[in-house]
């Protein structure tokens, strides 16, 4: 169990709460490379866009790998507060994820867990999360209008079978909204991500933060869409920061909004805005000296 609270694991967290993020530190495991979905704005060469920016995560570690890395980032980065789980993949569609946490868990129990999710598999596992000492978590929800969701996403597979089109989008959305209001009621601090798709969700997104606040969710973070190489929504323009911002404005009457976030990588250390996760790239027992 962890020896915090959660109020003073917010006072602490650098997304969740914006007076932390210039003293406080958060590291991302990368150890969960599969992903449960495709969405048209992700090429999995590059990053899993639910928490970070284009650039190949330098390496996916092992679960034991991982829990000795934190070992040596704490030694030389005595402010971290914070080891989240967001990918290169989906979380919850590694097993790697229960066991770092379960490692992380011994040997850290004093930090403060967090996890990212695009929500398909969040129904089944929020008490295994609960036990894991999980209560920050980050669900990327860019539609709650199955026809525009259909729009958003490829595919989705589900127990061993893939869908598509307006079934794949209902399939996910009904497993968000059931894990988003599982995790409040567990007593979780949930997020939204929501990513800002110029002319597929633009219109739409009040309409989730709205539906955010009847949950229960703390915080929203509006993302703007990254147009990568590859994937189907390559020939959409990023949404100005204008645009963002006017959207944010919107939404912040209803619900908090986070606006200082770095679209991290899935490896990143250090504090927002700061990625140190090319000085931690070398984990061997040599580099560590
Ligand atoms: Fe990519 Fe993340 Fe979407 Fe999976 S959930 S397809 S890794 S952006
Ligand atoms: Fe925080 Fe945003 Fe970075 Fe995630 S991507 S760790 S929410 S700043």
């Amino acid at each position: 169990m962890s020896s915090q609270n959660i109020e003073e694991m917010l006072s602490k967290h650098p997304c969740y709460n914006e007076e932390a993020h210039k003293k406080f530190a958060r590291m991302h495991l990368p150890v969960a490379p599969k992903c449960n979905i495709q969405c048209n704005f992700c090429n999995r060469k590059y990053d899993c866009t639910n928490e970070s920016r284009p650039g190949v995560t330098s390496e996916v570690l092992s679960p034991e790998d991982a829990t000795t890395k934190v070992s040596y980032v704490r030694d030389k980065v005595p402010n971290l507060s914070v080891l989240g789980i967001a990918g290169p993949g989906d979380p919850l569609a590694n097993e790697e994820t229960f066991r770092t946490l379960e490692l992380i868990n011994k040997d850290h129990p004093d930090l403060t867990f967090c996890l990212s999710t695009n929500g398909l598999n969040l129904p089944e596992n929020v008490e295994r999360l609960k036990a894991l000492n999980v209560n920050f978590i980050t669900v990327t929800l860019n539609a709650v209008d199955p026809e525009i969701g259909s729009k958003i996403y490829d595919f989705v597979t589900k127990d061993g079978k893939q869908y598509r089109g307006l079934d794949a989008a209902k399939i996910l959305l009904k497993n968000q909204l059931e894990g988003i209001q599982k995790a409040v009621n567990a007593g979780m601090t949930v997020k939204l991500n929501v990513v800002l798709i110029p002319t597929i969700n633009d219109k739409h997104i009040p309409e989730i933060a709205k539906k955010a606040k009847e949950m229960g969710v703390y915080i929203v973070n509006v993302l703007p869409l990254i147009p990568v190489p590859g994937t189907k929504f390559e020939n959409l323009r990023a949404p100005t920061p204008s645009e963002r911002k006017a959207i944010q404005d919107q939404c912040g009457e209803d619900i908090r909004m986070m606006r200082h976030c770095k679209q991290c990588r899935a490896d990143a250390i250090g504090l927002l805005g700061e990625d140190r996760s090319q000085e931690f790239a070398c984990i061997s027992k040599s580099c560590m000296n």
